[in-house]
Order: structure tokens, then C-alpha cells, then sequence
């Protein structure tokens, strides 16, 4: 068949190209649940930039979270493994800092400490605990085209990367409970602090 080489045609083919192959590749994921098996595995390092992997893994980590913090009313942070892949990538999405973060390490942490109430989408944010992080850190990762980037965290933020830097440990917010009494159900936890 002749096909035209008119810029209307062109455009059309522009038009279904990129959409058909950006759903094929990206999907929301189950978030697995405390008790998983998965979830207490350490996730491996990213070494190929190349193949589509790693964008659909980004993809689906980025999609995940916006569902979840629509469901939850919470939440600025996910992890591969809580959607099945041992992987270390997590990605995060604050007012102030929104990226996919690729191998990342804390490589200083400040003397300084504070404790802080955490939850997690793999206990469905049904409570909360209280735990005890860094205040600040220094965090280096790869971007997603395997460039290093560096990042200076404290407070809020500092937290949620150790949070979610944990994940690629297999540890999760209630191994670090310090105080067993520390612990409450949203409803009460919003009840007091909200
Ligand atoms: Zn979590």
C-alpha cells in the first residue's frame, strides 16, 4: 500500500506510536504486605542502563506510588521490593524533591538523631510507629541514565530515605521500634497528632 508522506500521516503514525508502547510497559503493582517473604530480601544493584527495564521498573514505581497516596491519603515514598522487585531503586515524590533513585547509599549521617512516627503502604498504612532516624544525611545514587547524583537530606526527607533505603535491606519501620509501646492505630494516631 502507498503510504503518503504528508505531514498529516506523519502525524498520525507520531500519535499511536508513543501511547500503545507506553501501556504495554507500564502498570500499577500490588503493594506486598507485611509478612511477605519478599519484603525481608536484600534487593540487588542496578548494573544495566541500557534495556527498557529499568524505565518500566521507574514507571511502575512512579505509578504505584501516585495510586497508593490517592488510596492511603499518605505516602511521598516507594520501593522496589514492596512491588516484587529485588531491585535497589526506590523512588521518591515530596513538594521539594521528586526522582527515581538507583543504587542509593548513605554514605554520612549526622551525630544528631530524632525520633520520628513512620508508617509504610506495606502495612497499609493501618499504623504507625515510632522510630528513631538520622536527622541528616548524605545520600549517593545513580539517575536513571546512570549518572551520580548526590543529595543533602535532613529532617522529613532525611527519614524517608532511610525509610525507603531500609526496604532494599529487608528491613522495615517496625524493626526499628525502639519502645513497643510506641505503636498506634492510624485512628488513634490521627486523633492525637493530626
Ligand atoms: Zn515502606
Amino acid at each position: 500500500m502507498h503510504l503518503s508522506k504528508t505531514p498529516f500521516h506523519l502525524n498520525i503514525l507520531v500519535c499511536v506510536r508513543i501511547p500503545v508502547l507506553e501501556r504495554i510497559s507500564t502498570m500499577i503493582r500490588r503493594i506486598l504486605q507485611l509478612g511477605n517473604e519478599t519484603l525481608r530480601k536484600k534487593s540487588l544493584p542496578v548494573k544495566d542502563f541500557q534495556s527498557s527495564d529499568l524505565g518500566n521498573l521507574v514507571e511502575d514505581l512512579s505509578n504505584t506510588l501516585q495510586e497508593a497516596k490517592k488510596s492511603f491519603s499518605y505516602g511521598r515514598g516507594i520501593a522496589a521490593p514492596q512491588i516484587g522487585k529485588l531491585k535497589r531503586v526506590i523512588f521518591i515524590d515530596t513538594q521539594v524533591f521528586r526522582s527515581p533513585l538507583i543504587n542509593p547509599r548513605i554514605v554520612r549521617a549526622s551525630d544528631g538523631r530524632f525520633e520520628v512516627w513512620d508508617s509504610c503502604f506495606s502495612f497499609n498504612v493501618a499504623f504507625f510507629v515510632l522510630v528513631d532516624r538520622y536527622y541528616r544525611i548524605r545520600v549517593e545514587y545513580l539517575d536513571q541514565e546512570g549518572k551520580k547524583q548526590v543529595i543533602d537530606a535532613e529532617n522529613e526527607l532525611s527519614e524517608l530515605l532511610q525509610h525507603e533505603i531500609d526496604h532494599l535491606d529487608g528491613v522495615l519501620a517496625t524493626d526499628r521500634l525502639k519502645d513497643v509501646k510506641k505503636i498506634m492505630m492510624r485512628q488513634e494516631w490521627e486523633k492525637a497528632f493530626k
